[in-house]
């Protein structure tokens, strides 16, 4: 474990909003969580990548930053592969470690920045895929029994971006590692806006998890800007997922509004159409902006706070809002603590 008082924590998000905490924890094995000091959600937030936060204010306590690393087979008979992973592990590494070893599942969810230990925070998804479709287990600490839990696929409640992680019992558990099912044999889930037209682009020979996972990587690089190059953390707004009733009058009055089936009488509808059907993207404030290359995320140009960040999102709310009479939810946690 590696401790540091005062840190920035402006490399640690992917905004790259400048604030502070009062304490850095690294937990680097199992055996180190043992040894914490009691979480407090007021004051403490556990965080992976930091891809998927917005930093509003300082963090009053203690930032635990999940180290944990570790990648093996447990499992293997019948084509089908069980690999327990840390949660501390590159989630993008990991992707590309599986397919260079032949294996699918998870080949469509490449490039998604952050940790393993993340990934069940939101079901991560991607071009047709959900983390939830190859999940068999996800090991947390719970902070609250300071006891190991087990939790089999149907106790996360996976849903659209959602989990029990997120929601329910956010601040709750600590993610420690996960098992993922992968496989020898391969079933291509190709038929995503894009994707199928960016593989007859380049392969000429057997469709592969290779070939799959390149043509993610490559279209993601041409779409969305890079953390690396624009502070963002990727979609801030989720789609709305509403009645199939309500939906139908929205796209009647909005004609060209995208929605897809998305089960149970509800209908997923585009909030990057949205927002740019209300001329906002590629709007700017000072240093923060809605990115004119994506709709659906927001950027730091360079400089901007977590205030500005959080004013600019909910300005892109009350537009929306009074065009479309629905609200958009932010996808990032959103961090505002008591200082
Ligand atoms: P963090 O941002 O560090 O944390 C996110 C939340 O999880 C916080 O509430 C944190 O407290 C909590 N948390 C983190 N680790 C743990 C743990 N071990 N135990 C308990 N709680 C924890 N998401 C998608 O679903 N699909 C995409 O295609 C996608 N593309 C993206 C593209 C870009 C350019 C960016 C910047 C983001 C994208 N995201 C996407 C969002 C993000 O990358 C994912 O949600 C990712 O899983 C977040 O991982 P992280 O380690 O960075 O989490
Ligand atoms: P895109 O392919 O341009 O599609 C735009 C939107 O349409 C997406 O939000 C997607 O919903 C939806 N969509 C497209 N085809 C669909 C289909 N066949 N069935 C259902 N929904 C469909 O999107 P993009 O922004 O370039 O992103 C590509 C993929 O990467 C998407 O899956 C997106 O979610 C994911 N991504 C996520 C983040 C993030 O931070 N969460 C950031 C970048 C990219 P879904 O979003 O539900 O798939």
């Amino acid at each position: 474990m590696k401790i540091s008082e005062r840190p920035s924590l402006k490399h640690l998000n992917t905004f790259g909003v400048d604030a502070r905490a009062g304490l850095r924890i690294d937990i680097e094995s199992e055996e180190d969580i043992l040894a914490l000091p009691v979480f407090d959600p007021g004051k403490d937030l556990v965080l992976g990548g930091g891809s998927n936060i917005l930093l509003v204010t300082d963090v009053p306590g203690t930032v635990f930053l999940n180290r944990i690393p570790g990648r093996q087979v447990v499992e293997e008979s019948n084509g089908k592969t069980v690999v327990e992973v840390g949660g501390g592990e590159n989630w993008h590494d990991l992707v590309s470690w599986s397919v260079s070893l032949g294996y699918s599942g998870i080949e469509n969810l490449a490039l998604i920045p952050g940790c393993v230990g993340a990934a069940p925070i939101q079901n991560i998804g991607a071009y047709g895929v959900e983390l939830a479709s190859v999940i068999e287990s996800v090991t947390a600490w719970d902070w609250q029994t300071s006891q190991w839990r087990v939790f089999k696929p149907e106790e996360c409640r996976f849903a659209y971006r959602d989990s029990l992680f997120k929601t329910a019992a956010s601040d709750r558990y600590l993610i420690t590692s996960l098992r993922i099912r992968l496989s020898r044999e391969f079933t291509p889930r190709i038929s995503y806006a894009g994707l199928e037209g960016e593989l007859v682009k380049s392969v000429n020979r057997d469709l592969t998890p290779q070939a799959v996972f390149e043509a993610v990587v490559r279209i993601r690089q041409k779409k969305l800007p890079s953390p690396e190059k624009i502070g963002n953390a990727g979609s801030f707004f989720k789609n709305p997922v509403i009645d199939d009733a309500r939906a139908g009058e929205l796209q009647q009055n909005h004609a060209g509004l995208p929605g897809w089936p998305a089960g149970n009488g509800k209908t997923k509808l585009s909030a990057a159409w949205m927002i740019e059907h209300c001329g906002l993207k590629g709007h700017r404030n000072g240093p923060v902006g809605v990115s004119d290359q994506h709709a659906l995320v927001l950027v730091n140009h360079g400089g901007g706070s977590g205030v500005q960040l959080w004013q600019l999102a909910k300005m892109v709310q009350q537009v929306v809002a009074s065009e479309f009479d629905l609200v958009l939810e932010p996808e990032p946690r959103i961090f505002e603590f008591e200082i």
